[in-house]
């Protein structure tokens, strides 16, 4: 299993999650060159040991464990683990969500989470 992020870290994006990780596999992180470029973070599933850290660490709650992450936000599972392979191609797949999502996207990201329903 794994933790995923979702949208509420577009437009947020701080950081606050990598912190906390007690693993380091959230990427990439402020020193690292994609960060400038990256919409979100992303979660390496291979390396995370689902310690749930990040949860209460997210302001915005964009995080969620494999199991709760909610129907609407089912895409960013693949996103976070195709950036690891292909950031471009994550990137692409984020902007295809955003054009599929405009009311959500035009929520303010802390609002995002409350409107994800299951
Ligand atoms: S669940 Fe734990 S290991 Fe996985 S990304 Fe969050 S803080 Fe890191
Ligand atoms: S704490 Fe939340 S909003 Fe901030 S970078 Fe991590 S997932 Fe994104």
């Amino acid at each position: 299993m794994s933790y995923y992020i979702t949208d509420p870290c577009i437009g947020t994006k701080d950081t606050a999650c990598v912190d906390v990780c007690p693993v380091d596999c959230i990427h990439p992180r402020k020193d690292e060159a994609a960060f400038l470029a990256a919409t979100i973070l992303f979660i390496d599933p291979d390396e995370c040991i689902d310690c749930g850290a990040c949860v209460p660490a997210c302001p915005v709650l964009a995080i969620y464990a494999e199991d709760d992450v909610p129907e609407s936000q089912r895409a960013f599972v693949q996103i976070n683990e195709v950036w690891y392979k292909d950031p471009t191609e994550a990137e692409k797949l984020i902007g295809e969500y955003i054009t599929s999502a405009p009311d959500q996207m035009a929520l303010d990201p802390k609002d995002r989470a409350a409107a994800h329903g299951k």
